[in-house]
């Protein structure tokens, strides 16, 4: 949300606040909340911009130029692999082939229709979790499901259903962006339609670290978003979800699905940050089918990780959106989690939020 500077700009405020303030009739916001104030014009508003909000709004600003101007096609490495899995696979075998080839996710390919079937990613794993704890009784069942039955699987639990949005290579890689916020992905695939055959045609998957990576690396004016954390109000702060080493794994999952949150920070006590549990953390825990495995403890589950864990990073309330492109520029950054000087939990900040803040501050949201 603006800080107190920049709510003078004609950006939608946040309905919320004034029901905190003036009492229930307040609820419902009125079009004048909408507008600036009486006699204030644009220009006046913006003559109030101190020189660090200029800044910032030069910043979002060739960000999303330049977001216009490439395409997704341009984020794509010169050389890369992708990965189909069909939709006649044994769920158990895909998630073997995710863990030899150290991917986290696959465009699904339906050979019977010869069309894209959607995206594989950690989410469907957790339905198929969450599905065998619902029916225990099921385990031979759910050994035998195949990546075609997810979409059964998760009108049985009353989950959305796969993911099967998709963005064309060559539009506006601003578009890829926006659908993915509108939907909540954090990938979409590039489907062409190709010449010869009509038929469609997986590209590749572009998630939303390439794409912050993509604008940290060739995007200079990143440099000019020098404003906080906390004076942007970047992340989640209130209803945090947590867990300790000792909560079991299959709470965690609880916990992702109910919240549509990708981690969960285990904390001590004392509120200190330990580790995250993350979504991807999922697929070395049920690998082989181990369903069973899913009461032992998070601290347990942790030891499972991969020898190339990318590791956790951290920062403070204080520490500025161009020091957080300059992490992500060089590492593989998935996600921060805000800590105060004594390592205690104060927020997390998910790619999610960068992208939606980079895109969407001060814009009309149509
Ligand atoms: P993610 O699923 O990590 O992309 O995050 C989606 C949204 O949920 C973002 O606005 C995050 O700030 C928020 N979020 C992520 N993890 C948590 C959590 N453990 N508790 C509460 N909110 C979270």
């Amino acid at each position: 949300m603006p800080d107190t500077a920049e709510s003078t700009r004609p950006a939608a405020p946040n309905p919320v606040e004034p029901t905190a303030r003036h009492g229930h009739e307040s609820l419902i916001a009125q079009p004048s909340t909408f507008l600036l104030p009486r006699g204030h014009s644009r220009a006046m508003a913006e003559e109030s911009l101190t020189p660090v909000d200029k800044d910032q709004l030069q910043g979002l600003k060739s960000i999303r130029d330049f977001l216009k101007k490439r395409t997704s096609y341009d984020v794509l490495p010169l050389s890369f692999r992708l990965i189909i899995l069909n939709t006649d696979l044994l769920v158990k075998k895909s998630l073997n082939i995710l863990l030899q080839n150290g991917i986290v996710s696959a465009p699904l390919w339906d050979s019977h229709t010869s069309t894209f079937a959607g995206l594989l990613t950690t989410s469907d794993y957790i339905n198929v979790v969450q599905y065998y704890w619902q029916n225990p009784d099921a385990l031979s069942q759910v050994d035998q499901f195949r990546l075609s039955s997810l979409r059964e699987i998760e009108k049985a639990i009353n989950v959305q259903p796969l993911e099967t949005l998709s963005v064309h290579p060559m539009r506006p890689l601003y578009e890829a962006c926006r659908q993915m916020l509108k939907t909540r992905a954090r990938r979409i695939p590039l489907v062409d339609i190709d010449d010869e055959t009509g038929r469609e045609m997986v590209v590749s998957v572009i998630t939303q670290y390439r794409i912050l990576k993509f604008i940290a690396v060739n995007v200079e004016g990143t440099e000019l978003l020098k404003k906080s954390v906390s004076d942007i109000g970047l992340g989640t702060y209130g209803d945090l979800q947590t867990a300790s080493m000792d909560t079991p794994v299959i709470d965690v999952m609880h916990m992702m699905v109910k919240y549509n949150i990708s981690s969960v920070p285990i904390i001590d006590s004392d509120r200190r940050v330990l580790n995250v549990f993350e979504a991807v953390d999922v697929i070395a825990i049920i690998k082989g089918g181990a369903y069973e495995e899913l009461t032992t403890s998070v601290g347990e589950a942790l030891l499972k990780r991969a020898e190339d864990f990318a590791g956790i990073y951290t920062c403070s309330e204080e520490d500025r959106l161009n020091s957080i492109f300059d992490t992500i520029r060089k590492s593989r950054v998935h996600r921060l989690v805000v800590i105060d000087d004594e390592n205690r939990l104060r927020g997390i900040i998910s790619l999610s939020d960068i992208l939606q803040y980079v895109l969407l501050y001060g814009e009309d949201d149509d």
